[in-house]
């Protein structure tokens, strides 16, 4: 398979559950209304950051790495979700948070606290200052004597989704679904660049239909496309259909 010569920690029981949804179908007069379960992910509380991190952690581990660097705010999914699976994975994991500290530790905070990651909070900075806070802080790490990696190259993290449309479209035959429009919530643009790439490489089974819970469609957009390009360069590989939005 194309992803076979990628680095890849396997975190996840897959393939995750694909639930019917019949009584909302009988409330909606729907006839075939279907979600695929990976906020059911049993690791770190779930969510789609697991199938990225799959990516990452092995990318991580490829290159020797002993501690995992990830930044966001201290509610952050992606933050938890990295903790849970360097603790599962073996290695340390160092959290910068661009904000304040919470007064009271709870929510994602807790979680990754629970998880054995460390934190530093920069105070309220923008993704910019933050990414450069981040490679601060991985150099610093270099120089006494550890080996960093940064969570977050897009790219690398798309590849989840890619293996994410793989799996649904398989399940999805194998329990004659009969799939035909998917929606995908998203924001940063990488689980939906994966998984419009993996679709077009599987011939475009689907209708996808991205909804944006951050960005407006322009910046989403340019997004999704930075990061589709940026796959099929990894990938050496252009889809035949491309995706139309
Ligand atoms: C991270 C996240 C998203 C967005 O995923 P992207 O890959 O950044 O587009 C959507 N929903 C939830 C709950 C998330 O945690």
């Amino acid at each position: 398979m194309i992803l076979d010569n990628f680095h890849r920690v396997r975190l996840i029981d897959q393939p995750t559950a694909l639930q019917r949804l019949s009584r909302i179908e009988a409330l909606n007069g729907h006839q075939s209304l279907w979600v695929k379960r990976d906020d059911a992910i049993l690791l770190g509380q779930g969510g789609n950051k697991l199938r990225s991190l799959e990516f990452w952690l092995g990318e991580a581990r490829a290159q020797s790495c002993d501690i995992v660097l990830v930044a966001g705010k201290s509610v952050s999914n992606m933050c938890r979700a990295a903790a849970a699976a360097a603790a599962k994975t073996g290695l340390d994991c160092l959290i910068l948070h661009n904000d304040d500290e919470p007064v009271r530790r709870e929510g994602n905070f807790l979680l990754s606290h629970l998880y054995g990651a460390s934190f530093q909070f920069l105070g309220p900075i923008d993704e910019d200052e933050r990414a450069v806070k981040l490679r601060e802080a991985a150099e610093d790490l270099r120089r006494r004597g550890r080996r960093p990696y940064i969570v977050g190259d897009s790219v690398t993290g798309a590849l989840g989704y890619v293996q994410g449309a793989f799996e649904l479209h398989q399940q999805a035959e194998d329990m004659g679904a009969g799939l035909r429009h998917i929606f995908l919530p998203g924001s940063m643009g990488t689980t939906e660049a994966g998984f419009l790439f993996g679709c077009a490489l599987l011939g475009g089974p689907f209708t996808v239909h991205l909804v944006s819970v951050e960005y407006d469609l322009a910046e989403l957009r340019e997004r999704v496309d930075a990061i589709y390009r940026g796959i099929a360069e990894r990938l050496s590989t252009r889809p035949a259909s491309n995706y139309r939005q």
